[in-house]
């Protein structure tokens, strides 16, 4: 397509075909993301290769998934493009993706591939003719030893997340996977970042490859906000529950480093009456996938995750991630911040550090060419003020049903009448506050540099500030959602079973397909089929 004024074009104009528009519009895609006016009109009209440099929630799947839609030949029932996954959930993802973006293109087939779940259904619904097949690269490689699924059609392959592929050490697969698909394919790869092993892959396998960039080679998103907070080692665990404590609404994902760390955390916050649940290695498949789905539907507010677990974790709308210290490698912290301020959503990203994570702060901020903004941990004070307001707020917004509530309103007033209006008020926000209030009560700054000014060698402060954390861990209860009993998340199950059984339990009675498939799914299986 030829710009030429450089002005952005709609997606008709890029050449979309009329079926992939009905459905987008549906959607409610209105313009083109950058990385789809950059990448469609090339997969649409030119020859050569493309590396897409672009984090997720920039957009990519449509940018590479309508134009390969597009070039399907829906007469021939056999695999024609190739999309080549690091995790199963990202494979359904994007299966889905695709399915949404096809639904009003008749006898077009997407079928997701991946290992964990029934090969035989999978070879079933291979034989009965697909055109797009979206794979994990192990589970490819099964069904192609087996003769299962046949690449000769092939002529266009996506490896997506590329550079999670390779830490995956996937590499092998990948070569392997190509050496059944003819020469002539075209090939995409997007990669969050541009380590020289992408480049590596790009000369080997592919033809002339042009190089897309949404955005600057490994810089974060460019909606989302990087802010640090800075508190001795032993603090961390305080500083997070007064920053999720000042962000009332909050719908975050943190990051920890190890699997242990993230049961740790996940126990204590759930310990300390947060809504919040776990995401690692340790935990099944039916576990995690549970963990995923409550998460998805906002039944969870707080997921503290592996950086491994999280990867197949799909969602747009998180409004914080946190990141309990920084990953080693800068790359992480670009995949991690990248999943807030997703689809043109603003996001935050925040480092809870101590001072010697500070020069690998540095590192990250020159690499993702941003600055991190410091701020002090939140006072008590402030996040008392902060709550209160909230609830004010609530109180102004929530819908009253008064044919209901009028009923039992000549009783009740007449029982608290021999209060004032001011009496009244005080005692509703203490019925919700108390807790808190006596938590924060006498609480000391945690933030690094407050406290060195304060009391250098206060030990009997911090002794007794410690049994003052422990006392009132008991006393606080309700945490974010107040009042009410949260479910038991797979965190929880896993720890009562332990204590129970003295090793770890399953999610007794949860099996991975208790996971709601989209509604596109159509029952037939992994089969993505469009209906109209
Ligand atoms: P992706 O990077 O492919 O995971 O896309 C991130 C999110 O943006 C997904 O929820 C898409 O549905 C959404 N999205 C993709 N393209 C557009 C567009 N042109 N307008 C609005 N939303 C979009």
């Amino acid at each position: 397509m030829d710009n030429t004024n450089n002005q952005p074009l709609g997606f008709e104009a890029l050449g979309v075909a009329p079926a992939l528009l009905r459905a987008i519009g549906e959607l409610g895609f209105e313009a083109p993301m950058p990385i789809q006016q950059l990448v469609i009109p090339h997969l649409n009209e030119k020859e050569g290769d493309v590396v897409g440099l672009a984090q997720t929630g920039t957009g990519k799947t449509a940018a590479f998934g309508l134009p390969v839609l597009q070039r399907v030949d829906t007469s021939l029932a056999q695999p024609q493009a190739l999309v080549i996954a690091p995790t199963r959930e990202l494979c359904l993802q994007i299966a889905g993706d695709l399915a949404d973006f096809s639904k009003y293109i008749d006898n077009l087939r997407i079928l997701p591939v991946y290992g964990g779940s029934s090969i035989d259904s999978q070879i079933r619904a291979l034989r009965n003719g697909v055109q797009v097949v979206v794979a994990t690269p192990g589970r490819l490689i099964d069904l192609i030893k087996r003769g299962e699924v046949k690449l000769e059609h092939v002529h266009t392959v996506i490896l997506d997340e590329a550079d999670e592929m390779l830490n995956m050490g996937f590499l092998e697969d990948i070569e392997e996977i190509l050496s059944h698909v003819p020469e002539q394919r075209k090939m995409l790869m997007f990669s969050a970042t541009m380590p020289k092993e992408i480049e590596g892959i790009a000369r080997k396998f592919m033809h002339d490859p042009i190089e897309f960039v949404a955005g600057n080679k490994n810089e974060g998103a460019k909606n989302v906000k990087h802010i640090y907070y800075m508190v001795k080692a032993h603090d961390k665990y305080l500083a997070l529950k007064r920053i999720v404590d000042n962000a009332p609404d909050i719908y975050g994902l943190i990051f920890c480093r190890t699997r242990l760390e993230t049961q740790e955390i996940a126990d204590k916050l759930i310990a300390d009456g947060y809504n919040a649940d776990c995401l690692h290695g340790d935990l099944s498949q039916a576990q995690r996938d549970l963990s995923m789905k409550k998460f998805r539907d906002h039944v969870t507010q707080l997921l503290v995750a592996t950086d491994v677990a999280a990867r197949g974790l799909d969602v747009d709308d998180l409004t914080h991630v946190i990141n309990y210290g920084l990953p080693e490698d800068v790359a992480v912290y670009t995949h991690r911040s990248g999943r807030t301020g997703r689809a043109n959503k603003t996001g935050v990203s925040i480092a809870i550090i101590h001072s010697r994570e500070k020069s690998r702060l540095r590192q990250i901020e020159k690499k993702i060419g941003k600055e991190f903004e410091y701020k002090k941990v939140p006072t008590p004070e402030h996040i008392i003020e902060k709550q209160i307001y909230h609830l004010a707020d609530r109180i102004e917004r929530v819908a009253v049903d008064d044919a209901q509530i009028g009923r039992f309103l000549p009783g009740v007033r007449k029982k608290l009448e021999w209060l004032s209006e001011e009496d009244l008020l005080k005692r509703v926000l203490s019925l919700e506050f108390n807790r808190l209030l006596a938590y924060y009560r006498d609480m000391p700054e945690i933030d690094l540099n407050e406290s060195v000014h304060r009391d250098k060698g206060g030990k009997e402060k911090k002794r007794s500030r410690r049994e003052k954390e422990k006392r009132d861990r008991d006393r606080r209860g309700g945490g974010m959602k107040r009042g009410g009993k949260a479910k038991r998340s797979a965190a929880q199950q896993v720890k009562a079973g332990r204590e129970k059984k003295g090793k770890k339990k399953g999610y007794i009675g949860t099996p991975a397909n208790e996971v709601q498939p989209r509604p596109n799914y159509n029952g037939n299986y992994d089969i993505f089929k469009k209906k109209k």
